[in-house]
């Protein structure tokens, strides 16, 4: 039995709607601007005919579970939510084709991800890495996961309130590139594993939170998410 200087990291994992068992996460993926309005309220839009989709990661440590006050980051004057449709891979695959996409899919969750605005500007104008701005730690909100093997989704009402008031409304069917695509393209640069979780990335009517703030939202057919923002760490 191999032994440890301090105990190893957890293994993150998250719930499952109808199963006692959690289900492990390997990694986390983000896709970047996937809906045309909010890559215009960003200042970069996206023209799908000559470009192809980004990523970025964050840690699995930064997983943060349903219902959760997470204190207020620090390094930043401009915390963002960010309401997102996150597809569980649950089959390993390499370079699939969007037709066969779907095979991988475990099931679909709700989730933030939460971002340091100011910080993800200033690095992506510099061309810096967005590591500071976006693998903020407990940044990754997830809900439980929606067992729904094989299935694609391509409709459904996405949204958010800040104590609520409703920022964020739109639907998973204006996704620039919809979940067949968006496997397909990123086992072309990663095996996926069962365990992966791949945020599809926001709508449009993103905004700033401050101490105090409650978010809700969700994703018709599979969740609710609920968030608290607690005070800033004391320096
Ligand atoms: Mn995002």
């Amino acid at each position: 039995m191999t032994t440890y200087i301090f105990n190893p990291p957890v293994i993150q994992s998250l719930a499952i709607r109808g199963r006692s068992e959690r289900f492990p996460i390997n990694r986390l993926f983000f896709v970047g601007r996937n809906y045309h309005a909010h890559a215009v309220e960003m200042g970069k839009p996206v023209d799908k005919s000559i470009e192809r989709p980004f990523y970025f990661t964050k840690a699995p440590q930064t997983l943060v579970e349903n219902n959760a006050t997470v204190a207020y980051p620090p390094e930043t004057q401009n915390y963002h939510f960010e309401m997102e449709m996150v597809v569980a891979i649950g089959e390993a695959g390499f370079r699939l084709s969007a037709e066969n996409a779907h095979k991988l899919i475990y099931g679909y969750a709700a989730g933030l991800d939460m971002t340091r605005r100011d910080l993800q500007l200033v690095a992506r104008d510099k061309g810096r890495p967005w590591d500071l701005g976006k693998d903020v730690e407990q940044s990754s909100v997830c809900t439980e996961i929606v067992p729904m093997q094989g299935q694609i989704i391509s409709e459904g009402a996405i949204a958010l309130e800040v104590n609520g008031i409703v920022k964020q409304s739109s639907n998973v069917n204006k996704l620039i590139w919809d979940i067949r695509e968006l496997i397909a393209d990123l086992s072309k640069f990663y095996h996926l594993e069962p365990g992966d979780l791949i945020y599809t990335g926001t709508p449009e009517g993103v905004g700033p939170l401050l101490p105090g703030d409650k978010v809700t939202g969700r994703v018709e057919g599979i969740g609710e998410i609920a968030f608290t923002v607690g005070l800033a760490e004391k320096p």
